[in-house]
This record gives structure tokens, sequence and C-alpha cells, in this order.
């Protein structure tokens, strides 16, 4: 239908980057980029007729379709882009697909298919990364790559490791000389936070934070930054208990990932510590999570950790107010058991536990609808957390009596 639907309008349409690099590993990639030869914007307008809700970026002749059911698309015009100095905005020109394809960050993700009905389903490959898919690396397509955007740092450094590609032997040493260089220095606080958010969202972040340390990535950003066996021990446990908990908590994937980075600051000194956390300009909702994820480690093993208490509810009730990104940090980083075992029973159980009656019930049995009503739940709930009540009727008869 995309691919008609260019053909009606005298374009050409192409799926383009990650989506084309899976498609060939056999691996899911929900992103669906496309482009076309032609114009994006018009291209998008043909949606919205059919009613469908578009977005368009006109200067930067791009834009988003979404379809019923959800699915995003994005849409840009092939473009060729003349950077006038590294890291300047990119002027946009309407140019050919193999100028598109040419400004993208590794061979393997510059490889577009096209999906017009005459010609659908052609690989377009000018720069080799079916062959270098075949021969697992990661390769840049020029020597100025990651000087012209040193993102392409930690892009390659995650791709390397998600996909078990290793970079190509060129390609690994323009990555190094790129971080002894200094350009990473260079980056914005927001950008920094942007890739490492997506490092710390895979799903086993470890191997891509320890090929950092081996080239000297943690250093240049964060100056003086120690990641020893506790940090390291701290990761790998955290990827560990991730699968755990992310389903009971919805919006907690946009956050892990300070969990992580907190395990990457732990061992450091207080100066170092906050000189990274200054570096990455984070909102202060974020930066909270991370400071009192490492502030508060000790307190939370002091107050979870002994031998006969805490209860159940003395648990959820030291947690409740944290958030999950900070308790699944505590639960990684302590060494003690005790603790880490409460804690990973409020984060998989105890946090949603409820009473099995609800408002309408005491309402039912004769409560009305007055504030106690809220006080009867918790205290329901604090019973049951403690297996003091066990079903239903148990609190129907507390109710009652
Ligand atoms: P992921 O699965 O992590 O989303 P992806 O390769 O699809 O991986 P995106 O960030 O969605 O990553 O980028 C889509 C495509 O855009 C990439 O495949 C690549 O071709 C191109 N791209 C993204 N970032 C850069 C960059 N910094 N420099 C050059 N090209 C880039």
């Amino acid at each position: 239908t995309l691919g008609e639907r260019a053909e009606k309008l005298g374009m050409r349409a192409y799926i383009v980057g990650g989506i084309v690099r899976d498609l060939f590993l056999g691996r899911d990639n929900l992103d669906l980029d496309i482009v076309v030869e032609g114009d994006a914007p018009r291209f998008l307008k043909s949606w919205e007729k059919d009613g469908l809700r578009v977005s368009v970026h006109e200067r930067y002749k791009t834009g988003t379709v979404v379809f019923p059911g959800g699915k995003k698309v994005d849409v840009a015009t092939a473009r060729r882009e003349f950077y006038e100095f590294p890291v300047a905005q990119p002027k946009v020109f309407t140019d050919s697909l193999k100028h598109d394809l040419y400004r993208r960050d590794f061979t393997v993700n510059a490889m577009a298919v096209s999906i017009n009905q005459s010609t659908w389903g052609v690989l377009v490959d000018f720069f080799g990364g079916r062959r270098d898919l075949g021969k697992k690396i990661l390769k840049v397509l020029h020597n100025l790559s990651f000087v012209e955007d040193p993102t392409r740092v930690l892009r390659g450094i995650r791709l390397e490791q998600r996909l078990g590609l290793a970079l190509e032997d060129n390609t690994l040493r323009l990555l190094r000389s790129c971080v002894r260089g200094g350009l990473l220095v260079r980056l914005s606080g927001f950008r920094l936070r942007s890739e490492l958010e997506l490092s710390f969202r895979e799903r086993f972040p470890y191997p891509a934070a320890k090929r950092m340390e081996e080239l000297g990535v943690w250093e240049v950003l964060f100056p003086g930054l120690r990641l020893g066996e506790t940090g390291r021990r701290t990761f790998r446990r955290l990827g560990a208990f991730l699968g755990r908990i992310s389903r009971d908590f919805p919006d907690f994937r946009g956050r892990q990932w300070l969990a992580f980075f907190s395990a990457l600051l732990m061992e450091s000194p207080e100066n170092i510590r906050l000189a990274a956390i200054d570096r990455l300009n984070l909102p202060e909702s974020e930066r909270g999570i991370v400071v009192k994820c490492l502030s508060e480690l000790g307190a939370v093993e002091h107050e979870l950790g002994g031998r006969s208490g805490p209860s159940n509810s003395q648990i959820y009730a030291f947690l409740r107010d944290a958030d999950p990104a900070a308790c699944l940090f505590w639960s990684a980083a302590t060494g003690r058991w005790r603790v880490r075992r409460r804690i990973l029973l409020y984060l998989t159980r105890l946090h949603r536990t409820s009473s099995l009656l609800k408002g309408r019930d005491l309402i039912e049995l004769g409560y009305g609808a007055t504030p106690r009503i809220g006080a009867i739940l918790e205290k329901l709930k604090i019973l049951r957390l403690d297996g003091i009540l066990e079903n239903r009727d148990d609190e129907v008869r507390y109710v009652r009596y």
C-alpha cells in the first residue's frame, strides 16, 4: 500500500536503515523508516486526505504517518546533507537515494529495499552492507564519519554488542582516534543523555558498558570515573533482574537507564559523581532519582537488612514512594542478600497488593461514603501484606467486628 501510493504519485519509495539490516539478520524491528525519491510531505499529505494522522516537517522534508492500530511510519525525502562544520545543523537539498544513504553511520545501516510495485523487494546496497553483514563487521562509510558525528561512537558500540558484529579494523582505529582526540567532549548534555538512555535500554547493557570502558569512552565523558568490580557486578545483576519487573511498571522502560547510570557512578568519589550528573544536564526528576539511588543505598540496607524484620507491610511502607528504577538499583547494588530479596519481593509482589474488598463493598457493608473508607482499605491492605488476613471472608469479618 505504501508502495502503491508512491507509485501513484510518481515517486520511488524504499524502506531503509535498521529495519533492512534486521530483516537480513532475522531480528524483529518495529521501526519502519521510509525514504522517498520525490517529496515526503506530498507523500504524507496524501494519507492525510484518507483521514490518517500525519505530521509534516516542511523544512526538513520529513514527517510521520500513523496507521490504524497505531503503527507509526517515518518518511524522509532522499536528500544530501552538507556539514558546514562538524555537529552543525544540516542543510537539506532534495537529491538522490545514494546521497541519503551515504550520510548514514555504518554500511549495514545504509541499505534500502524498494517497495514500489514494479521494483518491489529490490535491494539497494551501494556500500557493501550485505557483504559486511556476511562478514559480521560494522564499518563506517568514510574516514570522517566519527568526526562528523561523534554520537556514532556510542551507536557503534551499542550495535556491535547487540548484533554480535565486530568493529572493522579501520573503523576501530578511527573510533579510537575520535575518543583520544576528545571529540566526545563536544557532545551536548542532551545528546549524550539520549545516547546513554538508548545504550542502557538494551536487553543486556553490560557488554556495551564494558566495551566503553575498554575503549576509554567513560574516561573521556566522565573524567575520573571508576568502574570497578562492585559497579560491574551491579550492572550484571541489573540486567538479570530487569525482565522480572518491567512488565509490572508500564512507564519503567523510560527510566531503567537511570539505574544503570547510577551503577556506573557508584564507585566514584562524590565530586566525580556530581560532575557526571551535571554533564548530562538531566531534568530535575531524573537527576533526583540518580542522586537518591546513590545517596540512600546505606539507609536502605540499614532499614531492610534486619535478621528477623521488617514485615512485608514495613517493606512496602519503606519503598512505596521510591521510584522503581531506584528500587531496582538498590536490589542490584547491595551486597546483602536479605536486602536484595526484600526489595525484589516488593518489586514483584508487594507493590501490587491491595485489599480484596473494594470501596464499593464497604459501602454495601454499611460504611457510607466516608473518608474512613480509605483508611480502612489501607488497614486491610497492611494486614493482607503481613498474611494476617488471607481471603475475602477474613476481610469481611475484620471489617464487621
Ligand atoms: P535501533 O534498533 O537501535 O533503533 P537503528 O539502526 O534502527 O537501531 P535508529 O536510531 O532508529 O537506529 O536510526 C535509523 C537509521 O538512521 C539507522 O539505521 C542509520 O541508518 C541512521 N542513523 C541514525 N543515527 C545516525 C547517526 N548518528 N549518523 C548517521 N546515521 C544515523
